[in-house]
């Protein structure tokens, strides 16, 4: 099992630690118009000693084109690696697509190859994990998408901060 135990199983003293920590992406655009993105290696707890993830690997939980776009990623980090993730938001931004239909386009393509994998299919047929996308264009229009609903994003537009909420494929199991 290479994600965390569910949480009722956990120790009530760790639930906290569980519950606040995780990977945070960035993505940024400074005044000359020049993009930026980080992917924290890993904030998952419980990993396997030795694994790696998709955060440290470029093209998966991270990837920044200058001249396109910025991207970066959350949650299941296998899922994301073997399909280029944020990669392919950039490639989607290329192409034209706004920063959250190239989040869509991914998430979209990622339930699709899961297919494959009936282990990480729930009984709906759908993914049994989570992912998140969030980008960035040239242009500053920024966006994110989650596979299940329920997830929010912080923006900075240069005045204040704020939390949007995510747009996503499917609403959230319970
Ligand atoms: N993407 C991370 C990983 O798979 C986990 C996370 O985003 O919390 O290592």
């Amino acid at each position: 099992n290479w994600f965390p135990p569910k949480s009722e199983r956990l120790a009530d003293e760790l639930k906290p630690y569980i519950a606040s920590y995780g990977t945070i992406n960035c993505v940024a655009i400074d005044a000359k118009g020049d993009l930026a993105g980080v992917t924290t290696t890993s904030g998952l707890a419980f990993k396997l000693s030795g694994r790696v993830g998709d955060s440290p690997i470029i093209g998966a939980g991270l990837y920044v084109d200058n001249e396109v776009g910025a991207a970066g990623s959350t949650g299941r980090g296998e899922a994301n690696i073997l399909n280029c993730g944020s990669f392919s938001v950039v490639e989607f931004m290329r192409r034209g697509l706004s920063p959250e239909q190239a989040c869509l386009e991914a998430l979209k393509r990622i339930v699709k190859t899961t297919a494959y994998q009936p282990h990480l299919l729930g009984a709906d047929g759908r993914p049994n994990f989570g992912l998140s996308f969030y980008a960035l264009d040239k242009k500053g229009a920024y966006g994110s998408a989650s596979i299940y609903s329920g997830h929010t994003f912080a923006v900075h537009d240069g005045a204040a901060n704020r939390l949007v909420d995510s747009p996503y494929l499917f609403p959230r199991r319970d």
